[in-house]
């Protein structure tokens, strides 16, 4: 990174565009979002940086070039992480609308789905795991009788 950029990073300009994405993104990640077993919600992680989807206008960026990110997103994108949260997004999003959609065609309503999730994030903590949306869901549809295994 050049000099200039760096300087540029430090500039009253840099930190109204990053209050700007702040308060566009409501304080949250707007690239990935995770399923939050103690709801059965979706919920956005908090934003920690402002992520340039390009540098093609750097020093005047207009804001739909810059992405609010949380932590483990800012990792992946600079290569710090290996593990893209992105992924787990999608299947947070996946998994819980087949819960929803599943459930709702059994006769299992959103408590029972939202209890079911909580038994299983409690059995793969137990087991020293920290599950990923995909496999909470998996395993909680298992618990509600939703499908045999997943
Ligand atoms: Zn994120």
């Amino acid at each position: 990174m050049s000099l200039d950029y760096q300087a540029y990073l430090a500039s009253r300009e840099w930190a109204v565009r990053k209050r700007a994405v702040r308060e566009r993104a409501d304080g949250q990640c707007e690239r990935c979002r995770f399923l939050q077993p103690e709801t059965g919600t979706v919920y956005f992680k908090p934003m920690y940086a402002v992520h340039h989807l390009t540098y093609a206008h750097i020093g005047n960026e207009p804001l739909e070039d810059l992405q609010a990110v949380c932590r483990e997103c800012h990792d992946f994108l600079s290569a710090v992480a290996d593990q893209d949260p992105i992924q787990d997004a999608r299947d947070a999003q996946i998994a819980g609308a087949i819960l929803a959609f599943v459930g709702e065609k059994k006769g299992v309503d959103a408590e029972q789905i939202i209890a079911a999730l909580q038994v299983a994030l409690a059995a793969f903590r137990s087991e020293g795991q920290e599950p990923s949306n995909y496999a909470l869901a998996g395993r909680a549809g298992v618990a509600l009788g939703l499908w045999e295994t997943y």
